[in-house]
């Protein structure tokens, strides 16, 4: 099912699966606009739990527990991409689900995602399928020796990936050490700055695009977001185009997150998408009328979307592990705004919690 005329009435209840920061995040969204959530997430207290109106504790591939959120929710949605699809589709069947499956398809696995973007125009970095020490010497020497090398799937936070950078050794084992599975090599992309677009498309087809944020990394983690990016109006006009040109393809509904490589001429260069809302968005919550959850769910209701328009200057950043002991110290500031993700222990990269000073817009 994937039309529900008219705008969701208030108090009809919005399925979400997972149950991390960011249903949290669009649970207190819906909250605002007066409707109620359903988590389906395995881990019984997690963040999205705390606040939704209800919480079925199960695997997200349980098929009772799919029959029991498609029975509760008006409409579904997730927040996170490796729902599996096959899930989402039995889902789909019953209830409309949004982003559609077909996003989730296409960001599961890196090839079937380059593949997609270059075959819409898009460009990425170059790349070769790696199945074999053979493939990965044959693809490294194509590459002058460099590259990225990532698993197709479940990569995320710079997990499952090895650089390589002029190398001229015996890769012999390299394959085996990635867990003998499915891998793409990327040519190494010398960037000026990381950049990201979320943009929305409403079930009415309607587009808005946030301000790119430039994204600084830490051992793979996001560190900090800021906005404006510094790129020329002209650079970020293009990576907005992008994200229209993607959700068109993908007869999105829903927000997403587009990660560029912004290179010194100007052009950019997909390095991936997400099809839900997404950690380089939180400075929207600071900075924007409309947050990225509330414009999610705007997006999925079938309500109008938010222009995207920011009123301050931002910089986001993450409180990763122990981080979160700043957090007395970053209240006492003005124009800070904090937020805890309710997650007991602080482990080691594991995120706790955000803040976002903002400024007037310069
Ligand atoms: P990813 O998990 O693909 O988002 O990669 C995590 C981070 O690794 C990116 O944000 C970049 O900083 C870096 N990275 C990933 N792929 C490449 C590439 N092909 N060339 C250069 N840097 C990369």
């Amino acid at each position: 099912m994937t039309s529900t005329p008219g705008p969701l009435p208030t108090g009809s209840t919005i399925g979400i699966i997972g149950g991390g920061q960011l249903g949290r995040m669009l649970a207190m969204a819906a909250a605002r606009l007066g409707y109620r959530t359903a988590v389906l997430e395995p881990q019984a207290d997690c963040p999205a739990a705390q606040l939704a109106n209800r919480q079925i504790v199960a695997a997200y591939d349980d098929p009772a527990a799919l029959a029991e959120l498609a029975g509760l929710s008006a409409v579904v949605t997730y927040e996170f991409e490796n729902v599996p699809v096959a899930a989402a589709d039995r889902l789909a069947r019953q209830v409309a689900v949004f982003p559609p499956p077909k996003a989730l398809e296409v960001s599961q696995d890196r090839l079937v995602e380059k593949r997609f973007l270059n075959g819409i125009g898009i460009s990425t970095a170059d790349f070769v399928p790696v199945d074999s020490d053979a493939d990965l010497a044959s693809a490294l020497s194509d590459f002058g020796g460099s590259g990225v090398l990532k698993t197709c799937r479940l990569g995320y936070d710079g997990k499952g990936q090895r650089l390589f950078r002029d190398f001229a050794g015996d890769v012999d084992g390299a394959y085996a050490a990635m867990g003998g599975v499915p891998l793409i090599l990327e040519s190494l992309v010398s960037f000026e700055r990381e950049i990201s677009v979320i943009a929305a498309r409403g079930r009415d087809g309607s587009l808005a695009a946030y301000d790119p944020a430039e994204n600084v990394h830490r051992d793979g983690i996001l560190h900090s977001s800021t906005v404006p990016a510094a790129v020329s109006p002209a650079t970020a006009e293009l990576a907005g185009r992008n994200a229209f040109a993607i959700l068109e393809a993908l007869d999105y509904v829903g927000v997403i997150g587009v990660e560029f490589f912004a290179l010194a001429d100007g052009s950019l260069l997909v390095n991936e998408i997400a099809p839900r809302v997404h950690n380089s968005g939180h400075w929207t919550e600071a900075a924007c009328a409309v947050s990225q959850f509330e414009q999610h769910i705007r997006a999925i209701a079938g309500l109008p979307l938010g222009d995207g328009a920011r009123h301050s200057d931002s910089v986001m950043e993450n409180l990763i592990g122990d981080d979160v002991t700043r957090a007395l110290a970053l209240l006492a500031e003005p124009d800070l705004l904090l937020h805890l993700y309710g997650k007991a222990e602080a482990r080691p990269g594991r995120k706790m919690g955000h803040f976002t000073r903002i400024r007037p817009r310069a």
